[in-house]
């Protein structure tokens, strides 16, 4: 969560995950259940180049369960198994190794016809910041995993995880950048907490989500806070006389309504809403 992306801090990120790729038959790309296209690292598709790639939708516990299943659809339709899981509970995990595993049956079927040894299917998980990574992985490789020894070709440090089905997972994620230059990518992310505090305005980023939700889920904000649907005065302003979060001489504190609306929002307590609508919606 801490890190700042500059061009030399990309290229080091770039070439790391380039060289752990070389370890693996299958990517996993981990991505936040709300934002599929927003939480997307904008070179995915050159960095991992022709890797058989499993996207995994995370945090599914918070999305629309509906445009989740959409998602994965499409995700299939470009050829790449997808599954959706709640790293958190626990909830889809367990499909990820057979989905691994079926990946990558062609690679260590060529591996088998080539004369080569007969060796595990591999895997990586890779994602921006925040998605879950930490989380899946622990999630993956319980309290039963074994680590497996160190081996030559993996950096000093890092280590294979024996999952279900022999499959093997490289112990630390692969991290890439978030997309900077779209803006309504950037307030998404900034919405779901993707985003560190320091580098965005939390009053800008609450008044766009609730101009989203009142445009997108117009029931959601006058259901939570008790307010009229179209009432002349801004939201935040609304936000905080509903709830209490008033300033010197009564006056709305608009800085607090603000961190609460979108702290209810990553809690979940608005509903289980995708900020991302599957493609052709
Ligand atoms: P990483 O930076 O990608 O390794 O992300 P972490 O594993 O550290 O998780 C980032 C945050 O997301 C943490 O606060 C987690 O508790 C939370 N998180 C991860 N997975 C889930 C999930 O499936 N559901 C929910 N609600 N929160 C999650």
């Amino acid at each position: 969560m801490d890190i700042q992306w500059y061009p030399g801090h990309m290229a080091r990120a770039k070439r790391l995950v380039q060289e752990n790729l070389k370890l693996v038959d299958v990517v996993i790309e981990l991505l936040d259940a709300r934002l599929p296209a927003s939480s997307r690292n904008p070179l995915i598709d050159e960095v991992t180049r022709h890797k058989p790639r499993l996207v995994v939708l995370n945090k599914t516990d918070l999305a629309d369960p509906a445009e989740t299943a959409r998602w994965l659809l499409w995700f299939n339709q470009q050829g790449m198994g997808a599954l959706a899981v709640d790293a958190a509970h626990g909830r889809g995990v367990r499909e990820v190794p057979a989905a691994v595993q079926r990946l990558a049956a062609a690679r260590i079927a060529a591996l088998a016809a080539a004369g080569r040894r007969p060796r595990p299917p591999r895997c990586m998980v890779l994602g921006i910041p925040n998605v879950g990574k930490s989380m899946l992985i622990n999630a993956l490789a319980g309290r039963a995993a074994t680590r497996t020894a160190n081996r030559p070709g993996v950096t000093r440090g890092q280590q294979w995880v024996r999952l279900a089905r022999g499959v093997e997972l490289l112990d630390t994620p692969g991290v890439l950048w978030p997309k900077f230059g779209d803006q309504e990518a950037a307030m998404k992310l900034a919405a779901t907490g993707a985003i560190r505090e320091e580098v965005y305005q939390p009053e800008e980023v609450a008044v766009w989500l609730a101009g989203w939700l009142r445009q997108r889920h117009p029931r959601v904000l006058p259901e939570r806070y008790a307010m009229a649907e179209n009432a002349g005065e801004p939201v935040l302003e609304q936000i905080a006389v509903k709830r209490g979060l008033l300033g010197p001489g009564g006056r709305p504190d608009v800085s607090r309504a603000a961190g609460h609306l979108l702290k209810e929002f990553r809690e979940g307590k608005l509903g289980r809403i995708t900020l991302d609508p599957p493609p052709g919606n």
